[in-house]
């Protein structure tokens, strides 16, 4: 199924998603767009290219409470944190960014070990994906292309959106999104023209240009392999890092977590908080030993984890090439230059 509505009716769409469950949507914010929970349907904004942190905390929040105790209390007597999940829309996901919810399903729910929080967002969501605008050439730290996907792939979103002029085509891709559009009254009904348009659309993503280097998984996790102690090569890549954590936690593909107790006079929260590989402490041991002390040391394992590690164990790169480490990165350290370079040497 196809519909469309005018893109300056996009509030009335929003609002119609509000009245069935929480809206998380691009808002425009001083530093640039973000997915933030929509308390006024006026707040999405789709002129955006795409979001500073990625998606992946409309299922994996960047802090979230566990349990709640007093201290000097049995743990008994601790409790903990309902859920509470309501149906969701993450509404005008790249699919870059959707594809990474396939890779981190293989940590949070797809090796026998579930974690909850993040399963039943992922059952109680539906994803809205949105198309690159094609007329405007890919930013130039993208590089999803070169890893297998294309600036209008449908695959993994409910619903998948393109924009054609001033409207907004939007097709069912699951049963579930096909329920939802139904329901939906705003949009109006496609044409062949527009059934056309978006079908040409997808298969123009699949050809469309990002930075692009041959990756063949297999041959680069080998190749990773290889360098890994290759010291010089590890030292001259990381040379500028400040360890700031910041390529991590804009990631979508990054899972790290932290569990710890906070407590504030008798009353302690259990938390899990985003954690990265980055930082110096990352490894440390209670016995005081760190095991990666030295900067080049953190960054090989980023990259190996993601280009190498990963591949061996899961058959798939953990990275879709959204550029986001690269941009945000304040010394300019490129991930994708660090695979060029590794498949040169
Ligand atoms: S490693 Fe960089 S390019 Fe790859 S998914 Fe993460 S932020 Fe995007
Ligand atoms: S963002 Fe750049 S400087 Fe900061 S930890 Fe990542 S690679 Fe190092």
């Amino acid at each position: 199924m196809l519909k469309k509505t005018a893109i300056n009716k996009a509030t009335e769409l929003a609002a119609a998603l509000m009245e069935k469950g929480t809206l998380i949507a691009p808002v425009k914010e001083d530093a640039g767009f973000n997915f933030r929970e929509i308390s006024d349907a006026k707040q999405v904004d789709l002129n955006f290219h795409n979001t500073i942190i990625s998606p992946k905390s409309a299922f994996f929040p960047q802090t979230e409470d566990f349990v709640r105790y007093q201290t000097g209390k049995s743990i008994l007597e601790a409790t903990p944190v309902e859920l509470n999940i309501k149906p969701a829309f993450l509404f005008g996901v790249r699919p870059c960014d959707v594809k990474s919810f396939e890779i981190m399903d293989i940590h949070f729910s797809g090796t026998g070990l579930v974690d909850p929080y993040w399963q039943k967002r992922r059952e109680a969501t539906t994803v809205f994906g949105y198309a690159f605008d094609l007329d405007k050439p890919a930013e130039a730290e993208e590089f999803y292309q070169t890893l297998g996907i294309g600036a209008a792939d449908p695959e993994g979103s409910d619903i998948f959106m393109v924009k054609k002029d001033n409207d907004l085509l939007m097709k069912a891709i699951t049963p579930r999104g096909e329920k939802l559009l139904t329901g939906l009254n705003i949009p109006s009904e496609a044409s062949a023209d527009d059934e056309k348009y978006f079908d040409d659309t997808v298969a123009a993503g699949r050809n469309f240009k990002t930075r692009s280097t041959c990756v063949d998984a297999r041959a680069t996790a080998k190749k990773f392999e290889d360098l890994f102690h290759n010291t010089d090569f590890w030292e001259k890549m990381s040379h500028a890092c400040l360890s700031c954590g910041a390529c991590t936690f804009v990631c979508p593909t990054c899972y790290c977590f932290d569990i710890c107790d906070e407590t504030l006079f008798s009353r302690g929260t259990r938390r899990r908080v985003w954690d990265a590989c980055m930082f110096t402490d990352f490894t440390l041991e209670a016995s005081g030993h760190n095991p990666r002390t030295k900067v080049y040391q953190r960054l090989r394992q980023k990259v190996c984890h993601k280009y190498s590690y990963h591949v061996r164990k899961y058959g798939v790169i953990s990275c879709v090439g959204c550029g986001r480490c690269t941009r945000y990165c304040p010394v300019n350290i490129d991930i994708f230059s660090i695979v060029e370079e590794a498949v040169k040497a």
